[in-house]
């Protein structure tokens, strides 16, 4: 703050420049994935229904409206109909991949593979950008729990908590570089 770097209260929000503390999906000092954070709690739910080992391979659109996915699971294609509504949620990188296979995309780059265009969009797949990123390491001073490792391992391991169930970062600076033309 004394550099005159400013404050981001949410570096996942729409403030992508300042100091703030770093997020992590972390539960009791330990890191979560999405699906045990969010998912497996409430996967005995009677309206939820949880497709293992399953690869969605496209989505089904009708009259331009998404009513389904068609997945691949144990050898066989499936399909499942949507109640309401369809959401795609696969990813960085697989959720424009699955639009694009379903033709929805830059006409041009469609055209281009032979995927028949049901809705042309720029933008999909595009503007993919690497998160750069730089550590600033000091040598402290001051001796501290981080002088004796053992004793923070073992506080991890008996408690999950103390240095060691940190995610290894606790404070970052967020930047965003110019957009390449
Ligand atoms: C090393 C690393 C560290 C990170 N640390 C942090 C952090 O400290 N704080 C923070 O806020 N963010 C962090 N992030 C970013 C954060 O993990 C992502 O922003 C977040 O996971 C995105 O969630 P998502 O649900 O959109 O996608 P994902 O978590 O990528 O989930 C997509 C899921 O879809 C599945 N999938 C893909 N294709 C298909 C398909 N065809 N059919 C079926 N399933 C499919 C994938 O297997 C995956 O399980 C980190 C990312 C990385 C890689």
């Amino acid at each position: 703050m004394e550099t005159g770097v400013g404050i981001s209260e949410d570096l996942n929000g729409d403030q992508l420049t300042g100091l703030s503390v770093v997020q992590t999906t972390s539960k009791d000092g330990v890191r979560r994935s999405s699906a045990t954070a969010y998912l497996w709690p409430v996967r005995h739910r009677k309206n939820l229904q949880i497709s293992l080992n399953s690869t969605c391979t496209r989505v089904i659109i009708e009259n331009k409206i998404a009513v389904g996915v068609e997945y691949y699971q144990n050898g066989k294609f499936l399909t499942v109909r949507a109640a309401r509504e369809v959401i795609v949620s696969a990813g960085t990188i697989a959720s424009p991949q699955l639009l694009l296979l379903c033709g929805i995309g830059p006409k041009k780059h469609l055209d281009s593979v032979g995927v028949r265009v049901i809705q042309d969009l720029p933008g999909i797949g595009e503007n993919f950008q690497d998160q750069i990123m730089y550590n600033l390491q000091y040598t402290l001073d001051e001796p501290d729990i981080y002088d004796n490792n053992w004793a923070a391992a073992s506080e991890d391991l008996a408690f999950q908590t103390g240095p060691v169930s940190c995610n290894g970062l606790e404070q970052v600076v967020g930047a965003v570089a110019s957009k390449a033309t």
